[in-house]
């Protein structure tokens, strides 16, 4: 048994594993971008064209033994992966960690894969927005709020409004941080709207200035001169064969991660039919439960690690570079943790610092 390890995808999860078997095996990392994207930092990079360019990691400095393959992956076996160049990557162990898209500017738009192009796109939504008085944010999930959160910080005069068709902000937080956040956004003039879906998209696209109104579906009218939609995740699992995903296009694994009938292929992140959040600290969780397994595997040993799905859910979520409230694990589940902590684990550089680490930039 050879020692190559393909990982297709490097983002969050993909990258760590990528980064932490160059050592022990021959590693291919591939990926269509140029950059690793810190998605994390993507509301701010929209608010702060100055701070943008720190979002984007690029891949030739990630490894250094292994090799970065810039392509998109088309099919794969439990020999190797079939790349959209027509090339084709053999290797012992195959990881798949294609994530997910997002709408922008929470990700790149679709089939946006050089940063030089990504920078651009947010330096122009930039433009747009700095001219609009007032922002309608469509979707009250963490991205949305993150986003009035930025959008406040950079300009206290604008008029924010977030909202919602669901009745409850963020059901799945503890009822402290929910009641704490609805206080900070109050205090900062943030609308939020809770059932309140829109009866009609906007007459004008996304993240495009122009003055437009709007009715929610109980009948109130919103005057807006720019809007965003924060929700609608997609996953990256159409290029795998669709008779190994399940009904929910997610790729079924094992505890140990490994893909259902396979004993050297392995799946992480947004990707997996598991329980987690779609959240890059879960997939970076789950990539340490996969590197323990293929280490092990290379040393000729068994891959015993599992990964623990844990029913509570760890969850920061920044306003600006001050404010925000979050939750943390702690004995018995998760505790809410203070407006420091939330600065100073996430607010103050949006992880900048540890993916400054991992990509040795
Ligand atoms: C605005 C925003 C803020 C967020 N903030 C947080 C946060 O603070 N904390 C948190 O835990 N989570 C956060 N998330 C969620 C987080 O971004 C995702 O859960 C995370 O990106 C999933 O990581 P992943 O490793 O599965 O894949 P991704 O990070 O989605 O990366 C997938 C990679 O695969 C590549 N790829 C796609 N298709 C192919 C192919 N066919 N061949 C080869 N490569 C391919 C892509 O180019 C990409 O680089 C946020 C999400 C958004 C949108």
């Amino acid at each position: 048994m050879g020692r190559t390890v393909a990982v297709v995808g490097g983002g969050y999860g993909g990258s760590l594993v990528a980064r932490e078997l160059d050592d022990v095996a021959d590693v291919v990392l591939i990926d269509p971008r140029d950059a690793f994207v810190n998605a994390a930092g993507s509301l701010r990079a929209l608010t702060r064209p100055d701070w943008a360019p720190r979002i984007f990691f690029p891949f030739d400095t990630l490894l250094t033994r292994g090799r970065f393959v810039r392509d998109a992956a088309v099919s794969v076996d439990a020999r190797g992966v079939a790349l959209a160049s027509g090339g084709r990557v053999e290797a012992d162990y195959v990881v798949l960690a294609t994530g997910s898209g997002y709408t922008f500017p929470g990700k790149p738009r679709p089939g946006v894969t050089d940063t030089a192009e990504a920078l651009a796109d947010l330096r122009a939504s930039h433009e747009q927005l700095a001219g609009a008085g007032r922002v309608l944010i469509v979707g009250a999930g963490p991205v949305g709020l993150e986003l009035a959160g930025e959008i406040n910080d950079a300009w206290p005069d604008k008029h924010v409004v977030v909202v919602d068709r669901n009745e409850q902000l963020l059901p799945f937080l503890l009822p402290e941080v929910r009641d704490d956040l609805r206080t900070q956004l109050d205090k900062a003039g943030v609308e939020l709207r809770l059932g309140a879906g829109l009866a009609s998209a906007p007459p004008v696209g996304p993240g495009r200035a122009g003055e437009f109104r709007v009715a929610t579906e109980g009948g109130e009218e919103i005057t807006a001169d720019i809007w965003f939609r924060t929700y609608g995740l997609s996953l990256n699992t159409g290029w795998l064969p669709g008779g190994e995903l399940t009904s929910r296009g997610t790729v079924p694994v094992t505890e140990r991660l490994t893909v259902r009938g396979y004993d050297r292929m392995y799946a992480l992140g947004d990707i997996v039919d598991l329980p987690d959040p779609k959240m890059a600290s879960y997939a970076q969780q789950q990539a340490q439960t996969v590197v323990a397994n293929i280490g092990a595997q290379l040393a000729g040993e068994r891959p015993e690690a599992v990964h623990p799905v844990s029913p509570h859910r760890r969850m920061l979520i920044p306003l600006g570079t001050r404010g925000g409230a979050g939750q943390m694990p702690a004995p018995g589940g998760v505790a809410p943790v203070s407006v420091e902590t939330v600065r100073e684990r996430k607010g103050a550089d949006l992880f900048t610092a540890q993916f400054a680490r991992r990509f040795r930039s």
